[in-house]
């Protein structure tokens, strides 16, 4: 059941990409197991998903003590960090998408040194400005990039966003286009630590939008492990 909800994803991200005029395989399907157990994460990915994606550091632990061991998953963390957990992300998860204030980064950047790890790090981005969500108001990202510019454990590849709740995919197509125009805007700052390539943008109700508007990484939970697709 996971196995055709999968196929269906995959075929749904080859269409998008299709039709965007772009290769499928430049597309990382980031599988969301935060409202799933271990068994259904576990057959995803014999199913042959490589990329897990979880938005809070406890929900992801028991996870990866019993199903990192298959190797070659990488773990991505989705959702806010607060500062006080930043250490058990860094050992945790190869992709923190949720950078959101010089603080957070400053604390990720000392717990990697730590460890003597690069960690792979996007900014979340405020686009739609809705008050109740959290990362960086668009024009607080210069800044932001600006510092962990010195910040020699943080890899910085790119940005994230979510989009408003909406019924309709094609009402998140403004967001996910600004957050691509932003990214492009921000390119002359890339050097050692920072290569903004990754868009991190598309759940399962907006993926293909968010791929033509040029994501590369989209975030799919529902999709995958509810209902009939
Ligand atoms: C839950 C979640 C997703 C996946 O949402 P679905 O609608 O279940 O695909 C993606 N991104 C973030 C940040 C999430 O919290």
């Amino acid at each position: 059941m996971i196995n055709d909800k999968l196929d269906s994803v995959r075929e749904r991200i080859k269409a998008a990409a299709v039709k965007s005029g772009r290769d499928h395989s430049d597309i990382v399907l980031v599988c969301v197991t935060k409202e799933v157990g271990i068994e259904e994460a576990d057959e995803a990915i014999r199913a042959g998903v490589t990329d897990i994606g979880e938005n809070r550091v406890r929900g992801a632990i028991l996870k990866y003590e019993a199903l990192n061991k298959r190797g070659g998953i990488r773990w991505h963390l989705i959702g806010h960090l607060q500062t006080n957990k930043a250490k058990k992300a860094v050992r945790l998860f190869d992709m923190i998408h949720s950078l959101d204030s010089l603080r957070l980064a400053e604390e990720i950047q000392k717990q990697a040194e730590k460890i003597g790890r690069m960690q792979s790090i996007l900014i979340e981005v405020n686009v739609s400005r809705e008050a109740a969500k959290y990362g960086v108001a668009p024009e607080f990202l210069e800044d932001l990039i600006k510092s962990v510019k010195g910040m020699k454990n943080l890899m910085l590849s790119g940005l994230m966003t979510m989009a408003p709740y909406a019924e309709n995919p094609e009402d998140s197509r403004p967001h996910f286009r600004r957050l691509r125009e932003l990214r492009d805007s921000l390119s002359s700052y890339n050097c050692d630590n920072i290569d903004m390539r990754h868009l991190s943008m598309g759940m399962s109700g907006d993926f293909e939008v968010a791929i033509e508007e040029g994501a590369d990484m989209v975030r799919i939970g529902s999709a995958i492990f509810k209902g009939a697709s």
